[in-house]
């Protein structure tokens, strides 16, 4: 790498140093500060719609225009207060990003007097164009007109940048005709769903609970990469991902990294970015170094999955705003580098109720146990009959690199519970678990015991993209890079239709005359002997799964285009249109939406690799082969040819990857448009993964091979030693 640009890193490094204003403040201190939540509501707004706004925000009960206009106002004064000058409707389009369009408080009164306003309408109801943003068809641009909802169940809160305030109303995003256009308006659907349906099974056991909910504790897993050296990597500052360069000879063989003593200038950032994420009431409580150089995780403590989607969103915009100000980039992509692990977001899921019961909690009575087995259950023949929607929920570009490739899930999904739990399901099964409780009473019902052995055995977790990890479920097959809303969604719609399953053929017993809880069990027979092959619990990575899987018949997706047709089967859509989460159309749309998304990143990648290929490799190549050239005709002119050997050796090789690397790249154009000539997005999707990235690797073979031939010097790109190890 050019000498230049290294000093520039050391000065990045030496000179930027950005503490912030909270260092040595406890936590409980400036937690939430800049959100609207119970605290300040209670002092801004009236009783009355306090209460409204508290029971509105447990239930997802609307609020009346009145309650509205009171909190508008609380809320402005609040906002004004704390330096806000104008606000915003936050939402989150298809794009996976969120989305912001600020008005300002300021209006001019009937005598022209400047003066600060905001009412009940304007928060409730805001219309933004729809017309930029992705509909997959809903919407063409003719009918543009588009709706924000405010969400009064996602406390507001105010976004920060260096010269300004905005208040920032998490909202749900739908078209004039209601479809939703949002990643919120279905995620607030399932769970509404998800409260019915696990309420209706939980009645069998108690009466207690009168409302559940589902729970998110998301791990998020980044890269840090300093901003001099991602300024000279066009393929990572315009696809996320670097499309060239070989592992450096040391990466992350020693194992040296995971838990390791974290860098100081990342621990600024760190506390930095934590602090803002605090602020904004982002329960943030662990951070780690990851496998890999320069990975990263932060975890935060769960929330209603709601909030932790918008936390985990909002958690995504300020990684990378306090990462510009370090000077440094966040890459949330999940394989940023090849032949180091790829970057994931662990869904923890569980089920909770108002009484502070966790129905994942395996407890400790013998009726407790029945729940818990109704729940764990219930929840492997969801998985087992929706294991292709799943799949599709966490299909994207970047993590197609990651699953099936032994670092992460495989893209099989499945189901581990552990021996334990497998063991007291295969008695359940045979009517023996009196038996089995009786043998080992103590691993059965002591609780702790139980969480215990899941953990020791994280191991293998790591290889399931679905474990049971002791109380919830962790849905790791889920990418960095993504709003966790649509898997969300789509984990919550098929519980909840299963436990709606579930009851409906209990329910059916029952008015037989059988008793309840031999129903139950009778049920859950039945119901477990038909999702038993979802169960894994070995090694998630090896060859004998992808054999056994397939013995099985469980779906083994390896190219995004495929996995997202999971969305067109009919069985897919029947379970979101039976529930009422999305209409045929919305379904259908979101394919649209995922499938074009899958095709612009592909075709990006193609861009910027055809790109470095003929402006910076080549050139770079061709300028150090004329130089070994002059030197062979030097030593010919002074009479040395036969010295030359050696060098005519090696422009040989260079010649020949340097040719490879030329008509590669011809082959990758042609079949490019070749493929782009289909015009059909479906076929376009799969033949990008299975005729034009096998492409993309042999381009880049050749060009990293160049890359170990080359003078460092000049070379043109930044390598991967540097990425990874100067910070
Ligand atoms: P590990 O890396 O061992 O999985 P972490 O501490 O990194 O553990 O992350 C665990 C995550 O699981 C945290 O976000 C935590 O809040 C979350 N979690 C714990 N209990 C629950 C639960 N009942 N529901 C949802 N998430 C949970
Ligand atoms: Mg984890």
């Amino acid at each position: 790498m050019r000498k230049d640009t290294i000093t520039k890193v050391n000065e990045n490094f030496i000179d930027k140093r950005f503490l912030s204003d909270t260092v040595g403040q406890p936590i409980s201190e400036y937690f939430g500060k800049l959100v609207f939540g119970s605290t300040a509501i209670k002092k801004y707004v009236m009783r009355d719609a306090y209460e409204s706004l508290m029971e509105a925000f447990e239930s997802g009960e609307r609020i009346n225009p009145k309650t509205a206009e009171m909190i508008a106002l609380g809320m402005k004064n609040w906002a004004i207060d704390n330096g806000a000058t104008h606000y915003t409707h936050w939402f989150q389009p298809l794009t996976g990003k969120t989305a912001e369009k600020h008005d300002s408080f300021f209006r001019l009164d009937k005598s022209s007097n400047a003066i600060e306003s905001f009412n009940g309408s304007i928060l409730i109801q805001q219309e933004p164009d729809g017309s930029s943003f992705p509909s997959g068809g809903l919407r063409s641009t003719h009918t543009a007109r588009s709706y924000t909802v405010w969400d009064p169940s996602s406390f507001a809160f105010i976004l920060e940048s260096s010269h300004g305030k905005t208040l920032c109303i998490p909202a749900i995003f739908v078209s004039y005709n209601g479809e939703s256009l949002d990643l919120k308006t279905p995620l607030l659907k399932s769970i509404h769903l998800v409260n019915n349906a696990a309420l209706g099974v939980l009645k069998y056991f108690s009466n207690e609970a009168t409302k559940v909910y589902p729970t998110l504790g998301w791990e998020q897993e980044y890269f840090l990469i300093d901003e001099t050296l991602y300024n000279a990597r066009p393929d990572i500052m315009m696809s996320g991902r670097s499309l060239f360069g070989n592992p450096p000879a040391k990466e992350q063989q020693l194992e040296d990294h995971y838990f390791g003593t974290i860098p100081e200038r990342v621990v600024d950032f760190m506390h930095d970015f934590e602090d803002d994420c605090l602020m904004m009431g982002i329960p943030i409580t662990t951070r780690h170094n990851e496998v890999a150089p320069m990975q990263f995780e932060c975890a935060p403590y769960f929330e209603s999955v709601n909030i932790a989607a918008d936390h985990n969103s909002l958690l995504m915009n300020i990684i990378d705003k306090i990462a510009k100000r370090h000077k440094l980039r966040a890459l949330l992509h999940e394989k940023p580098y090849a032949g180091v692990n790829g970057s994931g977001k662990h869904n923890n899921w569980s089920l909770a109720t108002n009484t502070g019961e966790n129905l994942f909690n395996p407890g400790h009575t013998p009726e407790n146990n029945l729940q818990f087995l109704t729940f764990l259950v219930n929840f492997l023949k969801s998985v087992n009959d929706h294991s292709g929607l799943l799949r599709a929920s966490i299909a994207n570009a970047g993590n197609e690199h990651r699953l099936g490739a032994n670092e992460a899930p495989p893209a099989i999904i499945s189901v581990y519970i552990g021996e334990f739990l497998d063991e007291i399901l295969g008695h359940f099964k045979n009517n023996t678990l009196d038996q089995f409780k009786k043998k080992s009473d103590e691993l059965v019902l002591n609780v702790p015991k139980v969480a215990n052995i899941n953990k020791d055995n994280t191991d293998r977790n790591r290889t399931s993209p679905m474990p049971f990890t002791g109380n919830r479920f962790e849905f790791r097959a889920v990418g960095s890079s993504v709003n966790v809303s649509h898997p969300m969604t789509v984990l919550n719609t098929i519980v909840a239709n299963q436990l709606k399953v579930f009851k409906s053929e209990v329910d059916m017993l029952k008015s037989k005359g059988i008793a309840t809880m031999e129903a139950v069990k009778t049920v859950l027979r039945s119901t477990l002997i038909a999702s038993e092959q979802i169960i894994f619990n070995g090694n998630g990575y090896s060859d004998d799964w992808v054999a056994e899987a397939a013995k099985r018949g469980l779906a083994n997706i390896r190219s995004t285009g495929e996995a997202l047709l999971e969305y067109t089967k009919q069985k897919a859509i029947d379970v979101f249109v039976k529930n009422g989460i999305f209409t045929e159309k919305e379904v259908i749309s979101r394919y649209n939406v995922y499938v074009e998304e899958y095709i612009k990143q592909i075709e990006i990648e193609y861009k910027v690799m055809v790109e470095i290929v003929n402006t910076q490799i080549i050139p770079s190549v061709i300028e150090y082969q004329n130089s070994l050239i002059s030197n062979i005709q030097g030593l010919a002119s002074v009479g040395l040819s036969s010295q030359s050997t050696g060098t005519k050796n090696h422009l040989q090789t260079i010649s020949e990857h340097l040719n490879g690397l030329m008509s590669s790249t011809k082959t990758m154009i042609q079949t490019f448009n070749e493929i782009k000539a289909t015009h059909d997005e479906a076929k376009i999707s799969i033949d990008f993964y299975y005729k034009l990235k096998p492409l993309f690797e042999e381009v880049r073979s050749h060009a990293d091979m160049l890359e170990s031939l080359v003078d460092d010097k000049s070379w043109p790109l930044p390598k991967y030693r540097e990425l990874m190890f100067l910070y």
